[in-house]
């Protein structure tokens, strides 16, 4: 018996040959037939139908015809495949009717060996100095980058790590590129850091411990909203925090408020009035900071500015997690002392305004390579009209933020696409659904494939290059 003919898939440089009912290295391409195919069906968003609902199977003898002219249903580039080295028009150029306008969507799954994602983690705790190295399966695949407003930031992936290390570590940036792009859960490891899990939308998980609340603020903002609520229930208040620690008696927001001052003294760099940075090192503890005791960053009371036997303290972090009670002895020690009903209010008031911790995962990339030609037959046309904001980019049908400057570089929040949009292939480099949508004019003058243009029913009805296989999945983007 003769073995059956491997046939070539052309939709990567890996060109792999494919026997007869195998799927090619990537898993996103089979042999069916003798016939190369995408495994995934093309697939069309349509918003009448509400996010989260069953995936159905597109019957064609439903399709209403004047529904297809809508801007309710559109053609994503999920499962369209790829027209590698993009010698020939995308595999799908679609007409469609925008609010009365005539217009047409090139649709193309984009190879990225230029891309990354951004990750935010809604947490005040050190996970990492800045420049850290982030890994991933013992690779490196990134770094952590400058910590943001209540939360930290790490900046994974690009063409360095994916394609420029060893093969491992292109393998590992991959993989864990792919997996956070599609929501799924990812173990990272900090050098001389915390151990973390990440998926785009989930609450962080910081060394096995799930991170519950954002920070209200940094604690100098916190004592600006919460001062005039502590007025009369206590003589001092701290909120400890590893950026900005805030004391409210010296604070502009207690003085604006008449409080007196208490003689306190922290131990840190004295900003400006009742803020002080670097009271403690990073960690995991109150605030972000490694303290586990909050007197710990305390130095001596001082009797000629205030300080007295009988003196009250509230210690709180930035979430309320942390809080604690005290009063100055006649040695003027402070001494713990059960939280009165009036503080634990207050305490509980910053944790009600804390939001909840997430994980957001922000996919990068630069589309301003080969796959233009897949849209026009002058490259530079296309790079203009986005700059232009004539054409819009839409990945898997999330509009996409397009940085301003040179080239078409794209980020786009990974919640907006249906799940498991994302692929890759081994050279190594990231597939991304790419959809660039203009009016049928601007198209035809910036050199597009006026002839490779087809209706939405002729598409459903004879597919493209990679089969004819289609889903509808609703979406609320
Ligand atoms: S890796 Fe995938 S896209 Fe590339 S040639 Fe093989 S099957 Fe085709």
């Amino acid at each position: 018996m003769s073995r059956p003919e491997k046939i070539r898939c052309d939709a990567c440089p890996v060109m792999c040959y494919i026997a007869e009912g195998r799927a090619g290295a990537c898993d996103r391409y089979a042999n069916e037939n003798g016939r190369i195919i995408r495994v995934d069906p093309l697939t069309i968003l349509d918003r009448r139908i509400a996010k989260g609902d069953a995936v159905k199977p597109f019957l064609k003898a439903d399709w209403d015809g004047t529904t297809a002219s809508g801007d309710e249903v559109v053609v994503s580039a999920i499962g369209a495949g790829t027209t590698y080295p993009d010698y020939k028009p995308a595999p799908f150029i679609v007409s469609r009717e925008i609010e009365g306008v005539d217009c047409v969507t090139v649709v193309t799954e984009a190879i990225f060996s230029y891309c990354g994602v951004k990750v935010k983690i809604d947490t005040d705790r050190h996970l990492g100095h800045e420049t850290a190295a982030v890994r991933a399966n013992g690779e490196i695949i990134g770094h952590v980058t400058t910590a943001e407003y209540g939360s930290q930031m790490l900046s994974l992936g690009g063409v360095d790590h994916l394609t420029g290390g060893s093969k491992a570590e292109g393998r590992a940036t991959c993989n864990a590129l792919m997996a956070l792009c599609n929501k799924e859960a990812v173990d990272l490891t900090i050098d001389e850091g915390a151990a973390l899990t990440i998926a785009a939308g989930a609450p962080p998980i910081v060394d096995g411990t799930r991170e519950e609340r954002m920070r209200v603020g940094c604690g100098s903002a916190t004592i600006g909203m919460f001062a005039s609520q502590w007025k009369g229930h206590v003589d001092e208040v701290v909120v400890v925090d590893d950026h900005i620690t805030g004391v409210v008696s010296e604070h502009q927001a207690g003085k604006v408020i008449d409080w007196p001052d208490t003689g306190i003294r922290i131990k840190g760099h004295r900003s400006t009035p009742g803020r002080y940075f670097k009271v403690a090192e990073p960690g995991l503890g109150w605030g972000g900071t490694d303290i586990d005791d909050p007197l710990s960053i305390l130095g001596d009371w001082r009797p000629a500015k205030g300080a007295r036997s009988g003196l009250t303290l509230l210690m709180v972090s930035t979430t309320g997690e942390h809080a604690a009670f005290y009063q100055l002895d006649a040695d003027l020690i402070p001494q713990p002392k059960p939280m009165p009903p009036a503080l634990q209010a207050t305490v509980d008031l910053i944790a009600e305004n804390c939001e909840p911790a997430r994980a957001t995962v922000l996919f990068m990339g630069g589309a301003g390579g080969s796959l233009r030609s897949g849209v026009t037959k002058n490259p530079i046309h296309l790079t203009r009209s986005v700059q232009g904001e004539r054409t819009h980019v839409t990945l898997g049908g999330a509009p996409a933020y397009v940085w301003p400057g040179g080239g078409i570089t794209v980020m786009v929040d990974v919640a907006g696409l249906p799940d498991g949009a994302f692929g890759y292939v081994p050279t190594p480099a990231l597939v991304a659904p790419l959809e660039f949508t203009m009016p049928r004019d601007e198209y035809l003058a910036l050199g597009g494939h006026g002839e490779a243009i087809r209706t939405l029913e002729d598409i459903l009805e004879r597919g493209g290059d990679y089969g004819d296989a289609s889903q509808i999945l609703g979406t609320d983007e």
